[in-house]
């Protein structure tokens, strides 16, 4: 079983062409409710500390860009509290990268082991503080679990350095998709018959992936923009996951989801 939760409400956008309604930018995570492997959560969104004391673990600059409604009732915590769990239950949680409206919500899950790119730990640590990295989040000392750039990965998709998570049992994998950031990565999740590939901040409109006249939204550009590190990467990995949403990975088919885009959001939930 797979849930998808919305961990923070953003900023107000209007679709780029006529039908879909104006909604606000989400951050889209997933909990997955795993045989073996207790919960799995794939994103955090904002945490607790987020929502209540922002001055003290975001940054004005960040806030200024992205509003953020900070809303308690988001944050994964407590959305996980209402589903009848508690944080303790959730034993892994998988990170696309270590933007803070990626990974605010880690230290509410202190127990957790924590995968991520190695290459996207280092440079975390490196530039903290910064518009994208808050050592607020990883204060308390996660277990990290970290993932080499150039190591033995398989092929999946189209995708190279395909990693199974570490001390998981259930499919669960890391995707390298650079550009965005200095360790970016997608992670595919098995949902019965069919994959989700959440792409994190790989492409931040489901316009920029469409087979046909595919484009950017202006306001997320501008965001999509000033934070990559790797222009010509990220515009290489935004045409393979177009590939892989139309094509799948074998018989399989695969839903390529973000972060943000909230109509990609409603087309899971409805809401
Ligand atoms: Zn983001």
């Amino acid at each position: 079983m797979i849930h998808h939760l919305n961990c923070g409400s953003m900023m107000k956008l209007d679709a780029t062409y006529d039908g879909p309604p104006p909604l606000n930018a989400v951050c889209h995570c997933l909990l997955v409710e795993t045989e073996r492997d207790g919960l799995v959560l794939i994103e955090t969104g904002l945490g607790t500390d987020d929502v209540q004391r922002p001055q003290d673990s975001l940054a004005p600059e960040w806030v200024e860009l992205a509003q953020p409604e900070l809303r308690p009732a988001e944050t994964a915590l407590r959305q996980i509290e209402q589903l009848g769990y508690t944080a303790s239950d959730v034993r892994h949680i998988a990170l696309t990268h270590l933007d803070v409206d990626h990974c605010g919500g880690l230290p509410d899950f202190p127990e957790a082991r924590v995968h991520v790119m190695e290459a996207e730990l280092q440079a975390a640590l490196k530039e903290a503080p910064s518009r994208r990295y808050r050592p607020a989040h990883w204060a308390h000392g996660p277990r990290w679990e970290t993932y080499p750039p150039d190591g033995t990965g398989d092929e999946w998709a189209g995708f190279a350095g395909v990693r199974q998570l570490t001390g998981v049992q259930a499919d669960l994998r890391l995707v390298p998709l650079g550009g965005h950031s200095a360790g970016h990565a997608g992670i595919t999740v098995r949902d019965g018959e069919q994959w989700l590939l959440h792409a994190g901040d790989a492409y931040f409109y489901h316009q920029e992936i469409a087979v046909d006249a595919a484009h950017s939204h202006p306001l997320l550009d501008v965001v999509q923009l000033s934070a990559q590190v790797d222009e010509s990467l990220r515009i290489a990995n935004q045409a393979r996951l177009r590939e892989a949403a139309t094509g799948g990975a074998g018989e399989e088919r695969i839903r390529v989801l973000n972060a943000h885009d909230p109509w990609t959001y409603r087309s899971f939930t409805g809401a």
